[in-house]
């Protein structure tokens, strides 16, 4: 096997311009001292005295309507990305009658809920954004604020006529399979029981907000609100800044993920004094962001945003293509790694050879990151505490072109907690190593909950075929098949990256899930059938298929700091939010569902039954 030196490549500290040993070190370090055996246990659920933080701040208090029993040819659950594109695609194929269900009052998911001001896309919207081409619609900056994306939900709705039978402001409480009438039964806290031939569940991957369990949460008597339910009444402003509200307020937010991000530097320019609790930093790439070229509009062809979505797909999962077409922050790392090798490389590198040029190409671009926080940042204690030392996709990267030009403001205080987090919250603010920070607001930007089962944050049971209930048969983790269809629940299909492939832009996943299930939907009514469902030989061949490759990023995670992505330091549960996904990845998986199709046979489904003979 050719070695790494035979490139040309050099291990050496001063060709490299750092240490990989010192770094491996630090980053261990740095790791250890974050690691809490309550793991994904530290954090409160939203629920009870701590629901008001999931209260929606955009409904109508006013909203009522007629109780439903009326049949659907589908229910989607979940208006956000998966809601939509499902319901496009079950247009495309014809069916009349679509139902989505919608906590929220209107389209949009993660997009209703996440109106923070100064929310955009990490990733590019021209890939971001589904069905560009069939909207005849481009985005108006590379990387789009929120209120665009928002909208572009609404639109959606629109010209796929999905206003007309959806039903907003609901929740949905059960779903039961009826095996009279081959039909599932919805009910939801409006007092409704439709049914439906087909369900979709579309609940998206983070939709439940969670709260950090810090002792003392409930006693702060100053204002307090999570990132995902937006106060504007009290900070005045939009999504854009402008937050007047908080002209005389002392403002405090916990949490420095993707999220806090992008809302310090509007906090930081309109609080009489911003502190920031931090406790381990976000790695800040350059966003670079700018507004769509229209030459470059003209100039595409027919297909392009499949050929965009799968190049970047390629990129980011390793592979190796003539152009990226993307060309950002997300596949530099890849770019950093062909620039170290020649193309030959790859295929001549032992395993350990090129986890070893993966790593180094990791070091180089987590180096430069940690270089700009020192050309940015003013205060050098500021700058030292605001640098990552973790591989880059431990966590979610982050790009911002002015959150760490916040911390030079003379009313933005940095509270690094050296990776503990923060020792407790009084009635009158926060307190980190003896010392209380007095606040009027403090705003939790501490994510979602990952890692808990798959019903309590669907907030729904779906009850299949003998009663069986999905949270006893997924009680030790998931089982489906192709991470879309479940022994036992006929006609129930999944979205999202359960059982199935982790892609950097998750819309592209959604994309050809809602493909692959309206292909199987539109050869049952073709077929006069009425049933589909997995046969339990290939669900179990999958689950094990599942397991069997998780071991190859577990290394990789293990070392991680903790996190959502490693169930925060326990990555081997079932549970995790990785720790279910298809092991060889995006590329593979889409051409596993391709391959799946083309042969026609419908492997592992049990369809073409009559329904008496599939009950
Ligand atoms: P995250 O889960 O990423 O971040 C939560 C933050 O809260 C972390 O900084 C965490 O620190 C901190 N935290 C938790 N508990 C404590 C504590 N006790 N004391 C102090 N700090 C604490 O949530 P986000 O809402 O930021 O992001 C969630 C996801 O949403 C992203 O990863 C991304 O996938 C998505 N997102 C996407 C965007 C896009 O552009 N497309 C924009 C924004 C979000 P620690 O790191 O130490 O755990």
């Amino acid at each position: 096997m050719t070695k790494l030196r035979d490139f040309g490549v050099s291990l050496d500290e001063e060709s490299l311009g750092f240490n990989p040993e010192e770094l491996r070190r630090k980053y261990k370090a740095e790791r250890d001292k974050r690691i809490r055996v309550d793991g994904n246990r530290q954090y409160k659920e939203t629920a009870g005295d701590f629901s008001k933080y999931v209260d929606d701040p955009y409904a109508d208090k006013e909203f009522n309507r007629a109780q439903l029993s009326d049949h659907s040819d589908v229910v989607i659950i979940g208006g956000g990305f998966g809601g939509l594109v499902s319901g496009a695609r079950f247009r495309e194929i014809g069916t009349e009658k679509i139902r989505i269900i919608e906590k929220g009052s209107d389209f949009g998911g993660t997009w209703y809920w996440n109106r923070y001001p100064g929310a955009m896309c990490d990733v590019e919207s021209y890939i971001y954004l589904p069905l560009l081409e069939e909207m005849n619609y481009v985005p108006i900056e590379k990387y789009t604020h929120a209120p665009e994306i928002l909208s572009y939900c609404k639109k959606l709705a629109d010209h796929y006529d999905l206003y007309r039978d959806a039903c907003l402001q609901t929740e949905v409480t059960e779903i039961k399979w009826d095996a009279r009438s081959a039909v599932w039964v919805i009910s939801t806290n409006r007092g409704d029981a439709m049914t439906a031939t087909s369900v979709v569940m579309s609940n998206g991957p983070l939709n439940r907000p969670k709260l950090p369990g810090i002792e003392g949460i409930n006693e702060f008597e100053g204002h307090t609100f999570h990132t995902s339910r937006w106060d504007y009444d009290y900070t005045g402003g939009s999504s854009d800044g402008g937050l007047t509200g908080l002209k005389n307020k002392r403002v405090g937010i916990i949490g420095t993920g993707a999220t806090a991000v992008q809302c310090i530097p509007h906090l930081g320019a309109s609080a009489k004094q911003l502190f920031v609790f931090q406790r381990t930093p976000s790695s800040i790439d350059v966003r670079n962001n700018r507004e769509t070229d229209p030459e470059w509009v003209k100039n595409l062809a027919p297909g392009w945003q499949k050929r965009r979505m799968e190049n970047f797909n390629s990129l980011v999962s390793g592979g190796s293509e003539n152009q990226d077409m993307v060309g950002d922050g997300w596949t530099e790392i890849y770019r950093n790694l062909t620039g170290m090798l020649p193309p030959e490389g790859f295929e001549k590198l032992s395993e350990k050879d090129m986890g070893l040029a993966t790593e180094l190409a990791d070091f180089k671009k987590m180096e430069s990151i940690r270089n700009r926080v020192d050309a940015v940042v003013n205060d050098k204690e500021t700058a030292d505490a605001l640098k990552p030392y973790y591989r880059q996709f431990c966590k979610r990267p982050c790009f911002h072109d002015e959150y760490l030009e916040t911390y030079n403001k003379d009313n933005v205080k940095l509270i690094d907690t050296q990776g503990l987090g923060v020792d407790k919250i009084t009635k009158n603010g926060v307190v980190v190593d003896g010392t209380e920070y007095e606040l009027d607001c403090l705003i939790f930007a501490t994510g979602f909950e990952v890692g808990t089962a798959y019903t309590r944050r669907s907030g729904y049971e779906v009850i299949g075929k003998n009663d069986l209930k999905l949270s006893d048969k997924w009680k030790d983790g998931p089982q489906t098949f192709h991470g879309m269809f479940s022994h036992g629940f006929p006609n129930c299909y999944f979205l999202g990256v359960i059982q199935s492939a982790l892609t950097t832009n998750f819309v592209h996943l959604l994309m050809e899930q809602t493909k692959h299930i309206a292909h199987v939907v539109k050869y049952c009514g073709e077929d006069n059938t009425k049933l589909v469902e997995p046969t339990l030989e290939a669900e179990q061949e999958w689950v094990t298929l599942i397991k069997r490759n998780a071991h190859r990023g577990e290394r990789f995670f293990a070392e991680c700091t903790p996190g959502y992505y490693n169930n925060e330091g326990n990555h081997d549960k079932s549970n995790g939010f990785l720790s279910n996904a298809y092991g060889k990845g995006p590329v593979a998986f889409f051409d596993l569902l391709e391959d799946w199709k083309k042969s026609g046979t419908y492997e592992g489904l049990m369809i073409n039954e009559r329904v008496e003979e599939i009950r």
